[in-house]
């Protein structure tokens, strides 16, 4: 079936009682102090613009993200990311040598589809290992490089949700379309979606719509500076931060195992 089609079918009514928000089918949850949604502020790979510019902005405005660490990275800025354990912002783990498929020819070396499940086990470990003796902290969350979750190839291909479930809190994902229902989300799959090369007036819809239907908003970026690849403007984050942090408009702000941990604990779950 075409996806236009397949569309359609969705958005008939009877389709679209099932994707009725929890507010509508009445599960008791509520976020703390009267919030009306969650957003989570993450970056990827220990970028060094990250620490040489991005956390001072972050503790300017007392804002606390998540940083997910790639160890070899981080380790040429070992003071600034030491700094950014002091301020309060969470540290999680990206692999050790950043896995994504072959299709992406810098990655062909650590293609995922020349990983097992033994060899992510490994390095899922040992880049804990490394971060916790470079930093002091043992990280619980998890970022799928390129937002990719398995290993193997055709009929031997497996998917690494469950190692990544059985080793972390949670596990997010990159360039998706949808934030999380927190009565209904995966916590080994939370999605992640992009806030590089994005202006402020573009995330604004998304954000005033998980508003509406009480959901976490999980955003993940790479650098942090004016513009360029990869890149999440700090001329942006000044607004987003600004927006979240105004009282009218009713955002927890706070770093992904934090809002993860406190919707575990409301039990207002589907299953
Ligand atoms: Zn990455």
């Amino acid at each position: 079936m075409n996806t236009i089609l397949r569309s359609a079918i969705l958005c008939m009514p009877l389709f679209c009682m099932h994707h009725l928000t929890f507010a509508q089918k009445n599960i008791k949850f509520s976020w703390p102090d009267g919030k009306e949604a969650a957003i989570s502020l993450s970056f990827d790979d220990a970028r060094f613009s990250q620490v040489d510019r991005g956390t001072a902005l972050l503790d300017s405005l007392q804002v606390k993200a998540t940083f997910y660490l790639v160890p070899a990275a981080a380790e040429q800025r070992i003071d600034g990311w030491k700094k950014a354990v002091a301020a309060g912002h969470e540290m999680g783990n990206h692999s050790l040598f950043h896995p994504c498929s072959g299709n992406f020819e810098w990655s062909r070396d650590h293609a995922l589809e020349n990983y097992t499940l033994d060899s992510m086990r490994y390095e899922l470990t040992e880049s804990n290992r490394r971060i916790e003796k470079m930093l002091g902290v043992k990280p619980i969350v998890f970022a799928y490089p390129c937002g990719q979750k398995f290993v193997g190839r055709g009929v031997n291909t497996k998917s690494y949700v469950p190692l990544v479930a059985d080793m972390f809190i949670t596990g997010r994902g990159f360039m998706e379309e949808t934030p999380n229902d927190p009565t209904y989300v995966d916590f080994a799959q939370i999605t992640g979606i992009e806030m590089d090369g994005k202006d402020f007036e573009q995330l604004l819809p998304m954000i005033e719509d998980a508003r509406k239907k009480g959901q976490w908003v999980v955003l993940a970026g790479h650098e942090m500076g004016d513009g360029g690849v990869q890149t999440t403007r700090l001329t942006m984050l000044r607004k987003l931060i600004a927006y979240m942090k105004d009282p009218a408009n009713k955002i927890w702000v706070a770093p992904v195992g934090e809002v993860s941990s406190f919707i575990k604990s409301t039990g207002a779950r589907h299953f």
